[in-house]
């Protein structure tokens, strides 16, 4: 049993190697499929990056162009103005034909939102507005630019609310000179800041996306949405326009918002003709959020990939190790039956109270040796012994110490005829029978002679034998030297038995042969 239950334990790995092989390849796939999900999420989240960057600079691309050409329309017709205006100054008839002028091309250019002419007091000369003459624009920035400044490019100012209109403007303007080079005045034109905000409007900025305009000094022109309170604003100290002095007039960059805090995907550029920086950028949540989606379903459906292996796995392996288990139950069961019938074997061939053959296998072994005895002319003895007065021992000492004494001569019996193919059976009741294959009637009747000895030799003590000790008499009958050559079991059994009775009848404890 020892055996049979350590074999199990022993074969789970030697026999399963496939168990562990599963094992590694189950892990390598699961791995595998999750390294494949992170690289497509991770290289899906590239390319949206990518695509996002494209987007804003193509806005900001955009907005340059579009600034650029507004400011060029009003830069154009400033060079025009100042000129006439020189020319032909702006006092009297002269005057009157130049405001009609700027009416006319303030009907005609949209993104214009009026065009005015100042004198060196900062008082209005002409203007577009059809009304009569009047106001002071000396405090206003662009007016103290040109004043103090002898230079005649084109200036760009923050933007201001119109103080004849109220409307949001952006004033690009330019200084007259008097044919001296004295400082005449002034030429502005406004921007409607409201012609910018259409274009933006057609930008797609997503929820938190932003665009913004400011002077190359870092000075905000416009942001959207739109605050007032930010107008002016400097950003010179900020990542954009730090990018900006650092990389060059257009760039892309990732940065959290100063101003709401929010992370935002910038594109900066800075205008072709103006010292203007326009920005569009796209907020992180919005590039992002359709990406997040998709990734946590790629993850979700890898995960449950994953599970529905290790789930199928453990299945297989439960299964495997059932038929593991009742595979060992049955080669357990197999060796205890196999065991059971050796010794149902035994036991139908053995002698329950001495051990010895039983009359079953003496028969049998009789048959077997008789016919072999003859095959290969060979001598067969057999020996009938049967205890002395045996009757009287049981009823003077018991059966069981009968049954006991019956063990003792049956081991003495057994002793003595223990040549290799000699075979010791009990007989029946206190018989006792020996068959000597190749064993002549000399050979026997030795062995004969032996068992009275041993038995004679146990000395136990018997009250009703006329010596006191229990004996045993004998019968030896052999198949040979043409005796009894061709006898038959039941003759020879019959010869040992007559001869059996002749030792009986002689006075017991003695060998006829
Ligand atoms: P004899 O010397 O003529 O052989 O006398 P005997 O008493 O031995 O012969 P008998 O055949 O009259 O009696 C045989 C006895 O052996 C009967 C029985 O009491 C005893 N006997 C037979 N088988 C067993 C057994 O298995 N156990 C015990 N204890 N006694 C047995
Ligand atoms: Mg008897
Ligand atoms: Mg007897």
């Amino acid at each position: 049993m020892q055996e049979t239950k350590q074999a199990p334990a022993r074969s789970r790995h030697q026999q399963r190697p496939l168990i562990g092989l599963m094992s590694v390849a189950l892990f390598c796939i699961c791995a595998a499929l999750l390294a494949a999900t992170a690289w497509t999420i991770w290289s899906s989240r590239e390319i949206r990056l990518r695509e996002a960057e494209v987007a804003t600079e193509n806005m900001a691309r955009t907005l340059a162009s579009q600034a650029d050409t507004a400011i060029k329309i009003a830069d154009v017709i400033l060079d025009d103005i100042v000129e006439r205006s020189e020319r032909d100054g702006s006092s009297g008839q002269a005057g009157k034909r130049l405001a009609a002028y700027l009416m006319r091309l303030t009907r005609k250019v949209t993104e214009i939102h009026g065009l005015f002419i100042y004198d060196e007091t900062g008082a209005w000369k002409a203007t577009s507005l059809g009304v009569p003459f009047k106001g002071d624009n000396s405090d206003r920035d662009y007016f103290v630019f040109h004043k103090t400044n002898p230079q005649t490019a084109t200036h760009i100012s923050a933007p201001v609310r119109s103080r004849s209109t109220g409307h949001w403007i952006i004033p690009v303007s330019r200084r007259i000179d008097h044919a001296d080079g004295s400082f005449a005045g002034v030429a502005l034109a406004t921007l409607r800041l409201d012609s910018f905000e259409r274009v933006f409007d057609s930008l797609d900025l997503g929820k938190s996306g932003t665009v913004f305009f400011a002077l190359e000094n870092g000075t905000l022109i416009y942001r959207r949405p739109f605050q007032e309170k930010l107008i002016g604003t400097d950003l010179s100290s900020g990542a954009i326009m730090r990018s900006y002095r650092e990389n060059g007039r257009a760039g892309t960059i990732m940065r959290v918002a100063k101003i709401d805090g929010i992370e935002r995907l910038y594109s900066y550029r800075r205008l072709d003709g103006y010292p203007i920086i326009v920005s569009a950028a796209l907020s992180k949540q919005d590039i992002f959020s359709q990406w997040k989606v998709a990734s946590l379903q790629i993850l979700g459906a890898a995960l449950c990939a994953i599970a529905a292996l290790v789930w199928f796995f453990r299945k297989l392996m439960r299964q495997m190790a059932m038929r593991d288990q009742v595979e060992t139950e049955l080669r357990v069961a197999s060796l205890e039956l196999e065991k059971a019938n050796a010794d149902l074997q035994t036991m139908a061939w053995k002698d329950g109270l001495t051990s010895l053959a039983n009359r079953r296998a003496f028969d049998d072994t009789l048959e077997r040796e008789r016919k072999r005895a003859r095959r290969e002319d060979e001598p067969l003895s057999l020996i009938l012994l049967d205890v002395d007065y045996f009757k009287k021992f049981n009823d003077a000492y018991g059966h069981v110490a009968g049954d006991d004494r019956l063990r003792a001569v049956a081991k003495a019996v057994a002793g003595s005829a223990a040549r290799c193919g000699d075979l010791a059976a009990r007989y029946g009741g206190e018989e006792f029978a020996v068959i000597l294959p190749g064993t002549d009637s000399a050979g026997a009747a030795l062995v004969a002679k032996a068992i009275r000895q041993t038995v004679l030799a146990l000395g136990i003590v018997h009250a009703g034998s006329p010596i006191g000790l229990v004996t045993v008499s004998l019968g030896v009958a052999t198949t040979s030297n043409g005796d009894y050559q061709d006898a038959s079991p039941t003759q020879l059994l019959q010869r040992a038995d007559a001869l059996l009775y002749q030792s009986k009848t002689a006075g017991r404890n003695r060998v006829s042969v």
